[in-house]
């Protein structure tokens, strides 16, 4: 069924030094940290479900006992001792298909084996949905947003990972607030999703913004200040730009997602095209979030938008941008970051400037849209306040302070400006 990879390396027996599992909504990784190349084979067997992962010339040093399970799929794991092979088992509680990789020594990684485990038979059903979205005449605007990292992916040392998600999560529940406004996250927990999955998730859903955010390292740890970044089709702008270029490079690295295939020229070209519409876009988005960030965060890291080749915003099709909330590297906003009043601080002011986005350029079938069409409204006969308010997506308050109403009273031909969304 399974061969062992063709050339044997070594006699002399490498170690497994660890093992580590992962679980996202799709899928379940097994990570073996080994100290050298391997040659394997993985496969699974049934009735019961079991995962094999049979290992040539491998010591095991871990104590299995000691792994760490997540819950549902993999009930136990267990190891025996063959003439030939060391062999790993897991229990599981379904059958699944498993497809497995190494990765090569990168950083603070050593070599490793990766076995992705997903539930037989589960297909996604998300297209359909996105597709019927945007005939919707008054659809929601999308706002996808993506924590940094994850999983095995630490990102910068100092707590990245968990600041990135704090904030995404308290972005996500302001937007889904907002009437016209909804948010898909590219991943609600612990756990690796690869850059391109990341984009694709956000294609998948039909974003309208796509806002991935950061709070990276730089090795002078003087550096500090909040930035936000879109994509240049032309490479860094500045050191930084290609510091944290090569930082998502490792992201990948560390995930294990092989980013080194590269697209076919053609299609590099069709996207360059197409993706001047969206830079242009992303531009806009980027400013106005920028000047709200400007208003509330101690520092500003340089004084306008920045550039960089980032693959996460390579989106021929979606306004992008890339907010790196601090420097984590920088003691102060190292602390400041993992502050709940700060990281509600950094997420409303980035929620206010989506909202001054869609406001500005509102997205063709949106509620936004409509609402950017109708500036004022005559009353008419039976009409009150609330109502109008209602049925204009706004509420009594902001009508009342908008047309500085000193009571609900209205009059029939009396004309109210209405404040959009
Ligand atoms: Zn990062």
């Amino acid at each position: 069924m399974f061969l062992f990879a063709s050339s044997f390396q070594s006699l002399l027996a490498a170690e497994i030094k660890g093992i580590r599992l992962w679980q996202d909504p799709e899928k379940t990784r097994v990570v073996l940290d080994l100290t050298g190349k391997v040659e394997y084979k993985v496969f699974t067997l049934s009735n019961p479900s079991r995962l094999v992962i049979d290992l040539k010339a491998f010591e095991l040093k871990v104590l299995l006992e000691k792994v760490e399970l997540p819950p549902k799929l993999v009930k136990d794991i267990r190891s025996s001792r063959h003439s030939k092979f060391l062999r790993i088992v897991m229990d599981l509680s379904n059958s699944v298909s498993s497809k497995s990789f190494t990765l090569k020594p990168y950083q603070k990684f050593g070599h490793r084996l990766v076995v992705d485990l997903r539930p037989k038979g589960s297909k996604k059903k998300v297209v359909k949905r996105a597709a019927s979205q945007m005939m919707n005449k008054n659809r929601d605007v999308v706002v996808v947003i993506d924590a940094g990292h994850g999983g095995e992916d630490p990102g910068a040392p100092g707590g990245e990972k968990q600041v990135c998600l704090a904030v995404a999560k308290r972005l996500a529940t302001l937007i889904n607030k907002q009437k016209g406004m909804k948010s898909v996250l590219t991943r609600s927990g612990d756990y690796y999703v690869g850059l391109r999955k990341r984009t694709e998730i956000a294609r998948k859903n039909k974003a309208d913004l796509f806002i991935s955010l950061h709070a990276d390292g730089f090795h002078d740890k003087k550096v500090r200040g909040t930035a936000v970044w879109i994509l240049s089709p032309k490479g860094a702008s500045s050191e930084m730009g290609r510091w944290l270029e090569n930082q998502e490079e490792a992201s990948d690295l560390a995930g294990g997602v092989d980013i080194s295939h590269q697209d076919p020229l053609v299609a590099k070209v069709i996207i360059d095209l197409s993706m001047n519409h969206s830079v242009g876009e992303s531009v806009k988005a980027a400013e106005v979030v920028r000047q709200q960030l400007a208003k509330s965060m101690p520092k500003m890291h340089g004084k306008t938008i920045k550039k960089a080749a980032f693959v996460v915003l390579k989106m021929p099709d979606i306004p992008s941008m890339m907010v790196e909330m601090g420097y984590i590297s920088n003691k102060k906003e190292n602390k400041l970051l993992k502050s709940t009043k700060h990281q509600k601080k950094i997420a409303s002011s980035i929620f206010k400037g989506v909202k001054n986005y869609f406001r500005k350029s509102p997205p063709a079938g949106s509620l936004y849209a409509s609402l950017a069409k109708m500036k004022s409204y005559r009353v008419k006969s039976g009409d009150t306040l609330s109502e109008i308010a209602q049925r204009h997506g706004t509420s009594l308050q902001e009508l009342r302070n908008y047309n500085q109403l000193k009571n609900d009273r209205l009059r029939v031909g009396q004309v109210i400006q209405i404040p959009g969304v």
